[in-house]
């Protein structure tokens, strides 16, 4: 799309999430210098303004041209729990009227992981995870996902906590392979010195095994990668992450192969491995797990199941015993095992938990606020909304 396309266009083109050859891209297209993204991404990222009329070292009369056809949107974000560990959730909301969740863990003072959704809902359906109960509602774009680091960098400058975000991770709701280019932009503008600089290492997209994608994200990028492989045979895993039975492991498995080709013999692949008790969490699994993923050079993420409201199926989270023992079993093998701490807990933040239980309110504010004058915070209940200065850990 040319500049002069864009300044035809009715709706405005947001500049929130746009990487920065496209910013180049678009004011070289209203007969500008290439350099002027620089300047409006350290405005965007780096003071956090929105604002185009207050970005002072761009001309006034480009300013005015600027408002005419571009804007820095966020999505409505909107405080919701902290937990009693510091975690804090967020509800971001879309144009359309839909939520996703966004989830901010502090970790002993050295990092701030912030746990992005890529998706509203989830066309999975992984038989463990609340997010795919509620089905699919839509895709983010670029400047929803993007706007969720840009929101919470925000809060905690506002805080005082001057580290900022140090990770991003993409486990919230949705499977981003499913969003690629959004995606792919968004890691884009994370990675970028003029936005966030979080390194490559530090930011991770999460996937259930959309192999093709691996090959294509391959070629797009170096982030970080994590597989949700949560069984180590193609029988179990069918039942457990649907998606199988189109990639099955063998394949899933060469597709990381070829991933870890393209990010170089330092860096690793993290493998997600949720326990379930009686499910997927006996000394036999462990085994099989070790044999399906030696030589393969990662990580392995146990995670000890977490239960949602309304699980059908009755899942239950193993014993810290059990867990540990599974653990054993792969670190006998050589492996590099992790049990993942379950951080808030208490307000269902924790993984596999964001859900549209607020999905109903959603609609309804949908509808409402498509026949209202209300602003944003007004619409939300009450009950849900809490201050910035509550949410301050
Ligand atoms: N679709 C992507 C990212 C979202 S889920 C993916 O599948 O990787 C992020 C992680 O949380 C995944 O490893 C997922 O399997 C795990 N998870 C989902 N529900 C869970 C639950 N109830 N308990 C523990 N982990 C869960």
């Amino acid at each position: 799309m040319s500049g002069g396309d864009l300044q035809m266009s009715q709706t405005p083109l947001n500049l929130l999430g746009m990487p920065r050859h496209d910013l180049e891209a678009f004011f070289v297209g209203l007969g500008e210098k290439p350099y002027r993204a620089s300047q409006v991404m350290k405005w965007i990222y780096h003071s956090g303004v929105a604002d185009i009329d207050a970005m002072t070292d761009i001309s006034k009369t480009l300013r005015r041209r600027l408002q005419d056809t571009a804007e820095v949107r966020a999505p409505g974000f909107v405080p919701l729990r902290r937990a009693a560990d510091g975690v804090v959730k967020w509800l971001a909301y879309t144009d359309r009227g839909q939520a996703v969740e966004t989830v901010l863990i502090p970790d002993g003072g050295r990092r701030n992981t912030l746990c992005i959704s890529s998706q509203v809902g989830c066309v999975l359906d992984c038989s463990f995870c609340a997010t795919g109960k509620q089905g699919f509602n839509g895709n983010l774009d670029r400047a929803e996902i993007v706007g969720q680091v840009w929101q919470a960098a925000q809060h905690l400058a506002a805080t005082g906590d001057t580290r900022g975000i140090t990770n991003v991770v993409f486990m919230g709701m949705g499977e981003p392979l499913f969003n690629f280019d959004a995606v792919v932009d968004a890691v884009d503008v994370l990675m970028d010195h003029l936005a966030f600089g979080i390194s490559k290492r530090r930011v991770t997209v999460s996937t259930a095994g959309v192999v093709p994608r691996i090959y294509d994200l391959a070629a797009r990028t170096d982030v970080s990668l994590a597989v949700s492989l949560h069984a180590p045979r193609d029988e179990l895993r069918n039942e457990l992450v649907p998606i199988n039975r189109k990639y099955p492991i063998a394949e899933l498995l060469a597709a990381c192969r070829h991933y870890l080709g393209r990010i170089g013999p330092r860096r690793t692949i993290t493998i997600e491995y949720t326990l379930i008790e009686g499910v997927n969490d006996s000394a036999d699994d462990a085994r099989d797990l070790a044999r399906v993923l030696r030589g393969l050079r990662c990580k392995v993420n146990l995670i000890p199941f977490n239960p949602f409201p309304n699980d059908a199926r009755g899942y239950r989270r193993p014993s810290a015993d059990h867990v540990l023992r599974f653990q054993s079993h792969l670190l006998d093998a050589g492996f590099a095992a992790m049990v993942r701490t379950t951080r808030g807990d208490d307000i269902d933040a924790a993984c596999g938990q964001l859900t549209g239980r607020f999905l109903d309110r959603t609609r309804r504010r949908g509808r409402y606020a498509a026949s209202s004058s209300a602003t944003r915070n007004e619409r939300i209940p009450a009950v849900h909304r809490l201050a910035d200065d509550e949410v301050a850990a």
